[in-house]
């Protein structure tokens, strides 16, 4: 790891209210070299430290071209000193890319640039733990999304990337099997029901338990996300791994998000938990379009509601993370089946509650990110 640290000339700062947000603010001004995407959105701003009205800042990033610290320096620089902090302390951590082709270069290292060069908007699901419904929730909505779309006109523009690296369901779920084919230096998605989809899954052996260490996680993941082939789509959904570890924050750094979808259950237990994972986001500024309830209530034949595992879940997370609360989606049996034989409910019973939840939601993220 290499450092690169300057100090710009000694004296005190001439912007007299010193505060972390007008820095963060400044720093936002600055996009990564290449990118239209700022560092503070890409997550590579590490601290920021006012001392006795003295600024310094601290950047963190995995290149190998020497060019980029440099120029990322001098822009810092020049924002900062636009936003009146005239000697302000500049850090930049550089971590040498293992990418096999430097060519191309983003916040990681890796080459999400060329791999989601035709991805239009690229939409994070994730819970703060596992076992909530987030695969078969991505799973359902990239089908009723692609139906969608496809009333507008527009197939085979939805893709899937799993990256529950712990437990790739994905590929169980949408009925796919089989070792993705490798074109170039870049994998190429299998496809199921219009959908394009890789996971780690299609990888590695499905009895051998994989056993990740954090930067391996980071590596993997990072040149995961950035070496498949997924052509021209409208929106690719990732499926993240539960939490808010290495893998979480590594993702959310390589691919520029347009969005993160939350998923919890209803109980208010539930809540912290939900928060939690969904802190990550605000953190790198991706923004939240809205969290979904899982299990919501079981469906009796008279049509009565039970709620099972509690309720008022999803409109607390969504309100106490400021977003709003798009779709309640019940317990259903058929769900599991379907996700069991490969056949998800938006395809077997489309018009089911169930089916008619994931189908509203999709029409909302549609309308929200105006695809339609
Ligand atoms: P996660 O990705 O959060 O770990 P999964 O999507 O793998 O969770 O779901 C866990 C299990 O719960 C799966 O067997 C799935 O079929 C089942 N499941 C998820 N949502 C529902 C639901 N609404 N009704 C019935 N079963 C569900």
């Amino acid at each position: 790891m290499e450092t690169f640290l300057t100090k710009t000339d000694a004296g005190s700062n001439r912007n007299t209210t010193v505060d972390k947000d007008s820095i963060l603010n400044a720093l936002k001004q600055v996009k990564y070299p290449g990118f239209s995407r700022d560092i503070v959105s890409f997550g590579l701003v590490r601290g920021v430290d006012i001392n006795d009205g003295h600024v310094s800042v601290s950047l963190a990033i995995t290149t190998s071209d020497s060019d980029i610290p440099k120029k990322l320096h001098a822009d810092v620089d020049n924002a900062l000193k636009n936003a009146g902090y005239i000697n302000a302390e500049i850090t930049i951590s550089v971590a040498p890319s293992t990418q096999p082709h430097a060519t191309t270069h983003s916040a990681s290292g890796a080459a999400p640039d060329r791999a989601l060069a035709g991805v239009k908007h690229v939409i994070a699901v994730a819970s703060g733990k596992g076992g909530v419904g987030k695969s078969t929730f991505a799973v359902n909505l990239a089908v009723a999304l692609e139906k969608e779309l496809a009333k507008q006109g527009k197939s085979g523009r939805v893709g899937l990337l799993d990256c529950d690296i712990y437990g790739p369901s994905v590929p169980l779920m949408i009925g796919l099997k089989g070792r993705p084919e490798v074109e170039g230096d870049s994998l190429v998605p299998l496809e199921n029901f219009g959908i394009k989809v890789m996971s780690m899954g299609f990888l590695v052996d499905e009895d051998t338990p994989v056993i990740w260490r954090g930067p391996m996680i980071m590596k993997t993941i990072q040149q995961f996300a950035a070496n498949v082939a997924w052509g021209e789509l409208d929106i690719l959904i990732v499926d993240l791994p539960p939490g808010t570890g290495d893998a979480q924050l590594s993702l959310v750094q390589t691919i520029p998000l347009r969005g993160a979808i939350i998923i919890t259950t209803p109980q208010l237990a539930a809540v912290s938990v939900a928060k939690r994972g969904a802190m990550m986001f605000g953190k790198v500024n991706v923004p939240l379009l809205g969290v979904v309830e899982n299990m919501s209530y079981l469906q009796a034949a008279d049509g009565s509601r039970q709620n099972i595992f509690g309720e008022g879940g999803g409109a607390e997370a969504a309100k106490s993370l400021k977003t709003e609360l798009i779709g309640q989606i019940p317990l259903d049996s058929d769900i599991r089946e379907g996700s069991d034989q490969g056949i998800p409910i938006s395809i077997s019973h489309p018009t089911s509650s169930a089916g008619k939840a994931f189908f509203s939601i999709a029409k909302h993220i549609i309308e929200k990110i105006a695809l339609s």
